[in-house]
């Protein structure tokens, strides 16, 4: 079994030359066409000087020339960079210096944003190449998704023809197996976004073992909307597909009436889902109009979920798979599955049991990952099946993150990746994620779990979210404060709050503070993960 991207991308373009690869309503690129046109892009990229280890920007949207880039990226040796696009320019600067990429691929437009302007305010003179802003990044190349080219400045078309002339200008620097192939940042939940170093056969190894766990038959057809920057999409859809030579139907944003029209139209059989599009999917009224039966498959990860809500996807989507997965960029993409003959109250109360992989073709153990827990505070071990920070490890995990040593060493300990996530190993096998450690905070000595108050008050009828936060406090070093969201047309007072709170929790646990606010007014990562340490800063600001 190949064991680097273009390896492998090369494999199966060997053995399925003319089936579709990436499938769009505009066009479709079979397995031989992304091949080539990745060897004339990783031969554009080496005229460019790109040279085996070099960092290439991706600041692209799911557009099918996603696939051939990253491919070709790949082939050049070079490491992968893919940003995310929703990144506005304080965002998008600090992440391109940081990453100190050669050459940035970037988009003209999407979503209203302006790319080649949001250049122009954190670089001014990038246009010439190496500006004093980000003195390594030498070449950026432009997608023209909306508008032409910005004058002067080469095409992804122009890299390709770059690279006509001079085939297999890339062929000495080809990558191994142990090169970092790519540098995916983190969410920036909990701080700044971190750049995880993950090599060519890790991926490769989480992919493989997503199709053996799930059992994958030949020719999976993989939509989602969820975006390549990312473990999600990138690992369970593009590469999960091409263990069996199958396609994938990306979508650049995510509307339900796009997932319906784009599994009628093209026959997709599985859908990428984080829990809140699957609800999304389910109450959208046009739903019956559309023909999903060719869909049986839902992968969902990122968030819990509500029972109720996958009884009603197999009753009414008809999809049969249900699968549940758990990880973070700095395992190298998903490490658990729940099975897709799991009951569904294990599909939704837990994320499930490391995948399998031992017959992936690759040297390695039965399991993908091993993990346990710790004290949180220590890192001490814990009897087994108690609740701790999960820590793991495996074969996919990351060498580290880059250009942050501090926050390496504090991340890997002993050879364990510690994950921030407080979680439990049940009797059965079956993991279970119930909170971030980063969110806990400690009022007068003890330590509160704000998850707890959390599905406390989400239980009340006038709260339709609710997050607890640790704010300074003289008399007990941290206090507890919980913004809320209320439901529409509710009328709550703080005293409810309290009061709902001094009946069902321990006296330590009752938060001081209650502060009201819009859901507009939440602080959200790019892809709408609630930021808690700024809103503990925001909390902090009004009671203090
Ligand atoms: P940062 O590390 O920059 O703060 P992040 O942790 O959100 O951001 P990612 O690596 O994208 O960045 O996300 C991984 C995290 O997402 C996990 O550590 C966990 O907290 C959460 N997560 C992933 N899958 C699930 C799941 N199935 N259930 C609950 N939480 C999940
Ligand atoms: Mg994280």
């Amino acid at each position: 079994t190949p064991r680097t991207l273009d390896a492998w991308l090369e494999h199966c373009a060997a053995q399925y030359p003319q089936r579709p690869f990436v499938i769009t309503d505009e066009r479709t690129l079979t397995y031989e066409e992304v091949t080539r046109w990745a060897a004339r892009l990783a031969d554009g990229l080496a005229a460019l000087g790109v040279r085996r280890g070099d960092h290439v920007g991706m600041l692209m949207a799911n557009h099918p020339e996603f696939v051939p880039l990253k491919f070709a990226i790949a082939r050049a040796g070079a490491v992968a960079v893919p940003f995310n696009y929703l990144y506005r320019t304080g965002e998008l600067g600090y992440v391109l210096a940081q990453s100190e990429c050669s050459v940035l691929v970037t988009m003209t437009e999407y979503g209203g944003l302006d790319y080649p302007g949001m250049l122009d305010e954190i670089a001014p003179a990038w246009r010439q190449g190496a500006p004093a802003e980000l003195p390594d990044l030498a070449h950026v190349v432009v997608l023209p998704t909306g508008g032409s080219a910005p004058e002067g400045v080469r095409t992804v078309e122009d890299l390709a023809a770059l690279g006509d002339g001079d085939p297999g200008a890339s062929d000495g620097s080809r990558a191994q197996p142990e090169d970092v192939g790519d540098m995916l940042y983190t969410s920036g939940t909990t701080g700044s976004p971190k750049g995880v170093l993950v090599t060519h056969d890790a991926v490769l190894r989480t992919a493989y073992a997503s199709a053996l766990t799930r059992a994958f038959e030949d020719g999976r057809r993989i939509l989602f909307s969820l975006p390549c920057y990312h473990m999600f999409g990138y690992v369970e859809g593009l590469l999960a597909a091409m263990t069996v030579g199958g396609a994938i139907v990306p979508q650049t944003e995510f509307d339900p009436v796009g997932y319906f029209a784009g599994i009628q139209r093209h026959r997709a059989t599985d859908i990428l889902c984080v829990p809140t599009m699957s609800v999304a999917l389910l109450e959208h009224p046009d739903r019956s109009a559309y023909d999903l039966s060719s869909l049986s498959a839902i992968l969902s990860g990122a968030a819990p979920a509500p029972v109720w809500l996958w009884e009603q996807v197999r009753a009414e989507l008809g999809v049969t798979e249900i699968v549940t997965g758990y990880g973070m960029t700095e395992c190298g993409g998903a490490m658990t599955l729940t099975l897709p003959e799991d009951e569904l109250s294990l599909t939704s109360q837990t994320v499930g049991r490391p995948k399998l992989a031992g017959a992936a073709g690759l040297p390695g153990s039965d399991a993908l990952a091993e993990y346990r827990t710790v004290d949180p505070e220590t890192g001490a071990d814990l009897p087994p099946h108690t609740e701790g920070e999960l820590v793991s490890r495996g074969p996919t995990h990351m060498l580290g993150f880059w250009r942050k040593p501090e926050d390496t060493a504090a991340a890997i300990d002993a050879g364990w990746v510690r994950s921030g996530d407080l979680g439990r190993v049940r009797e059965d096998g079956y993991l279970e994620i119930t909170g971030r450690s980063k969110e806990l905070y400690k009022s007068g000595g003890e330590l509160v779990m704000p998850r707890e108050i959390e599905d406390l008050l989400s239980t009340h009828p006038g709260v339709s979210q609710a997050y607890a936060v640790g704010v300074p406090d003289e008399r007990w070093g941290e206090a507890g404060c919980v913004c809320v969201v209320p439901a529409p047309d509710a009328r709550l007072s703080a005293d409810e709050v309290l009061e709902l709170c001094r009946e069902k929790l321990a006296r330590f646990k009752v938060p001081k503070h209650v502060l009201f606010l819009a859901a507009d007014e939440l602080p959200t990562t790019p892809t709408g993960k609630v930021q808690k340490f700024r809103l503990a800063r925001w909390a902090g600001d009004r009671v203090g």
